[in-house]
């Protein structure tokens, strides 16, 4: 399971989350997903996207259309 180290947009502290292939819409690329930063200092909600290698591209803030799926962070 692949395992992305990034950081949050809302507060940059370093996350940890897993991500699958059956994350993602593949009909598109690079494909968003939801990541919840899963810390009581934090908690909200962006949207990354990733390449067809489960890349980062890049993220945005805000919830945008188009994932179809939610990931937490690892603790
Ligand atoms: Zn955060």
């Amino acid at each position: 399971m692949p395992l992305r180290f990034n950081s949050c947009p809302y507060c940059n502290q370093r996350i940890v989350f897993k991500i699958e292939m059956e994350d993602i819409d593949s009909s598109m690329y690079p494909a968003p997903v939801y990541i919840i930063h899963a810390d009581d200092s934090c908690g909200k909600l962006s949207t990354f996207y990733v390449d067809s290698r489960l890349q980062v591209s890049y993220k945005e803030l805000e919830k945008k259309s188009g994932a179809i799926k939610t990931i937490e962070t690892q603790k």
